[in-house]
């Protein structure tokens, strides 16, 4: 790729033709995922510059790799995964329709675009930045990773004088924050496309395909697979929306129910949110010295805040640093916060739940406990279809066959009757941040559930071994 790795030539992008066509300005790398994957000329533009680079220090699982040590893979893959399947799945479309949805080259490079910039605006440990570090720490901002995405594009086309249309930047961008508009937004002139990257109609986007085909490499055997190929193969545009095949309908199930074991089995993992819990409480004490969470208002900072964030407060001297740092080998003695236990709500408790707090939990100790809050983290964990509390199959649009041209929804009656009719559970742990205090906490939480639900709906007691910890000394 040297000769275009030089000046302005990286940075002027001809959009009249399609680089994908032409193999003198592509080159092939290896996935360890989709195989050979063709790069062209608009990661030219993007790919050499540091920018993108910063995403092989973002693990896409955040901190999974602490309990399942294969799960390395980082931000930069993945990108690279959603930019290759949005390209294949806009290929297709256009290979299945010939020239009646009248995709053009334009199209195909924005949908490829949006594929691999989704994503820029991750923080360091993806999710956990954003959900757990940034409203303790700058409570009541709204701040998403995809807006981040966008103000990260813009920056990086603004600081490096890319010369791209401002039309096809404007219409990656909303292809970016698609999911989150869902189907409130006007129909835009070819919305289909719109479904590939962050699909909010129904939630099944390329985005998906990828992380949940990367993780079932590496837990394949855990877990069964689902296969995003047979879905691409029966795509098809009916109404300006990508419907698929009614036969298909178990394999669209299995694409969230792969997702929802994902997350119970592997991202939601007792130990890895115990993990995940120390990093952030390290992250709060570490934010005024390093002035982390500020570093959102500016892309120019932000772009180099990742997961190494970590190692800079374990190797710092800094006095300022010292509670932040004995968090941070505390992980690395494997001396973490205990997980106590869980219970799933009840069903018919489902409807008006509210977050359990560490309050509630410190209300229902034993006289003679002496928890305080600090002693004492709740999680409130949801899983479910990507629908909520609906079944994902009502969102979704399917044609009868490849002679058919209605789109349909399908009925209840009229699929597997051993699918759930229940489409989310809500799982409530509870932690401790002093192993010593595992008993104490235990015993709260089997009070907090006798007196909220008439009974204990744990399914196991804490472990007797897990009472008797001590904090390690170092
Ligand atoms: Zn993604």
């Amino acid at each position: 790729m040297g000769d275009y790795h030089n000046g302005n030539a990286l940075l002027r992008y001809n959009s009249g033709d399609d680089p994908f066509e032409d193999r003198r300005f592509s080159k092939l790398i290896h996935d360890n995922v989709h195989g050979n994957i063709h790069l062209d000329r608009v990661l030219f533009l993007f790919l050499y510059l540091n920018l993108l680079f910063s995403l092989r220090d973002l693990k896409q699982l955040g901190l999974t790799y602490m309990v399942y040590p294969g799960a390395v893979h980082s931000r930069f893959e993945h990108s690279l995964g959603v930019y290759w399947l949005a390209s294949d799945a806009v290929r297709r479309l256009k290979t299945y329709h010939g020239l009646e949805l009248g995709i053009e080259s334009f199209d195909i490079q924005t949908v490829k675009l949006a594929g691999l910039l989704h994503d820029v605006g991750h923080g360091p440990f993806s999710h956990m930045f954003e959900r757990e570090f940034l409203p303790r720490v700058r409570g009541g901002i709204k701040w998403s990773h995809e807006d981040m995405s966008l103000k990260m594009i813009d920056y990086i086309v603004d600081e490096h004088s890319i010369d791209i249309d401002s039309n096809k930047l404007k219409k990656v961008k909303e292809m970016i924050v698609a999911s989150k508009e869902g189907k409130s937004e006007s129909l835009k002139e070819k919305q289909f496309l719109y479904d590939i990257v962050a699909n909010g109609r129904n939630g099944i986007d390329v985005d998906k395909f990828d992380y949940i085909e990367q993780s079932l490499l590496i837990l394949g055997k855990i877990i069964l697979p689902f296969c995003a190929c047979r879905l691409m193969e029966t795509m098809r545009v009916i109404d300006n929306e990508i419907c698929y095949r009614a036969k298909e309908y178990l394999t669209i199930h299995k694409l969230f129910s792969t997702r929802a074991d994902l997350h119970r089995t592997v991202y939601m993992h007792p130990k890895v949110k115990a993990i995940e819990l120390m990093v952030v409480d390290a992250l709060i004490k570490a934010n005024e010295h390093f002035q982390i969470a500020a570093q959102i208002d500016e892309p120019a900072q932000y772009w180099m805040l990742d997961d190494t964030i970590v190692k800079r407060i374990e190797t710092s001297t800094h006095q300022d640093l010292e509670e932040s740092r004995n968090l941070i080998r505390r992980i690395r003695r494997r001396d973490i916060y205990q997980y106590c236990n869980e219970f799933a709500v009840p069903k018919e408790n489902l409807e008006h739940f509210r977050n359990v707090t560490a309050q509630d939990i410190i209300c229902s100790q034993n006289s003679d406990a002496h928890l305080n809050e600090e002693d004492v983290i709740v999680t409130n964990v949801k899983i479910d279809l990507a629908s909520g509390k609906n079944n994902p199959l009502e969102r979704i649009s399917f044609f009868q066959d490849y002679d058919s041209f209605e789109k349909l929804r399908l009925k209840d009656g009229c699929i597997s009757h051993l699918l759930p009719v229940c489409y989310q559970d809500m799982i409530v742990r509870v932690y401790t941040r002093k192993p010593e205090l595992v008993e104490a906490v235990s015993k709260a939480f089997e009070n907090f559930q006798i007196k909220t639900y008439g009974k204990k709906t744990q399914v196991h007691a804490t472990p007797e071994k897990k009472k008797c910890l001590k904090y390690k000394e170092k």
